[in-house]
């Protein structure tokens, strides 16, 4: 009996290019003696429309954006919540940031009691949000750099507290990010107070909470996680922007960021990077992946910066590259990742 496989994918996010793409590859990638693709695609206005089940690999992504029907609200889940008994075997939300990797997904996935791929809602909820994430690893013991918080209404009600508050406890230069997003959207580095004040209302634009954290000058090294209770780690790779810092252009639209896998670091710094990976995992109660990224300063310090747990996934992200150097390919980091999502699914029965 071949699987049935629901990919889930687009959505409302500024990664909703991106997720089209690594549809396209995970289905190329699947086996079709083994599974049955069931593509449920979910529009930038947040309309989720059930495509037919699949019987050959795309050739592009244009095959997989599903025309809207007329007369249909937007978020309307009808289609697809209705499918529940027995339609799928487990789904794979294909989707990152808000409204996809923050755990709403895994919610009424959990509600539908299907199984799926990836992070259960309480991970996936604290790793979309930088400060809750923050807060969970410094009680973790794991070293990270200095932070504050605020938010909107306290910007609006005294500026001039929140910037002095940054410029006592945290100083120039500092990274100001919006609390829950990723793919660097909202995020600005700051040297002077103008800069800062610009910076806070830019990251206020994405979301009622920020974080501000103090900048390091660092090398960027990242470990991939895959398991359950019990995980395994990649091999390392570096990222070398070739920018000021990793923005949105560097991550999707530069072909000159490099990813040197495996990075160069000895085999000491290795095990202490795994070590912190693994404890950041365990820390958020992660399943399935994680993305594990961190900074490595010039005096050779290791401090977590975050991890994603809906990471980048086409064959030419860094997650499954690092996978790919460790000796799992492409398709069977998919199969060990539906694996996953049905022991998890059946452990928790
Ligand atoms: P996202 O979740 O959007 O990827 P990150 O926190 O990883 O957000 O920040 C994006 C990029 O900005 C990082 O990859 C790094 O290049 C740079 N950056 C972020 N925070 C800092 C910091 N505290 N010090 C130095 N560089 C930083
Ligand atoms: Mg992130
Ligand atoms: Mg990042």
């Amino acid at each position: 009996m071949k699987t049935k496989l629901c990919l889930l994918y687009g959505g409302k996010s500024a990664e909703h290019q991106v997720s089209l793409q690594t549809a396209k590859a995970v289905i190329q990638a699947l086996d079709l003696d083994k599974y049955e693709i069931h593509p449920v695609f979910i529009t930038t206005e947040g309309k989720w429309i059930k495509g037919p089940q699949l019987s050959e690999p795309v050739q592009s992504i244009k095959e997989l954006e599903f025309q809207d029907e007329k007369g249909k609200a937007p978020n309307d889940l009808s289609e697809f919540t209705l499918s529940k008994d027995g339609s799928y075997d487990v789904v794979f939300p294909l989707l990152h940031g808000p409204n996809g990797e923050d755990g709403t997904v895994q919610g009424l996935l959990e509600l539908l009691n299907l199984p799926y791929v990836g992070n259960g809602v309480l991970a996936s909820a604290a790793g979309m949000d930088k400060v809750v994430m923050k807060n969970i690893f410094a009680q973790a013991g794991l070293p990270q750099v200095k932070y504050v918080w605020s938010t909107r209404s306290e910007w609006k009600a005294d500026q001039e507290e929140a910037l002095s508050q940054v410029e006592n406890e945290i100083g120039y230069p500092c990274f100001v990010k919006p609390a829950n997003l990723g793919s660097s959207v909202g995020i600005s580095k700051c040297t002077n107070r103008n800069e800062l004040e610009a910076a806070f209302e830019e990251a206020f634009q994405f979301d009622r909470r920020i974080i501000i954290e103090e900048g390091v000058i660092a090398r960027e090294i990242e470990i991939g996680v895959l398991g359950n209770d019990y995980a395994e780690c990649s091999v390392a790779g570096e990222i070398v922007p070739k920018k000021d810092f990793y923005d949105y252009k560097a991550k999707y639209e530069d072909q000159d960021t490099a990813l040197i896998i495996p990075a160069e670091i000895s085999s000491e710094e290795y095990a202490n990077l795994k070590a912190m990976a693994i404890k950041a995992y365990k820390a958020i109660d992660c399943s399935g992946l994680v993305r594990a990224d961190f900074f490595v300063t010039r005096d050779g310090r290791a401090l977590i910066n975050e991890v994603n747990t809906m990471p980048g996934f086409t064959p030419y992200s860094m997650f499954p590259l690092l996978w790919k150097h460790t000796g799992v390919e492409y398709p069977e980091l998919i199969e060990q990742l539906v694996k996953l999502a049905l022991d998890r699914h059946q452990e928790k029965q």
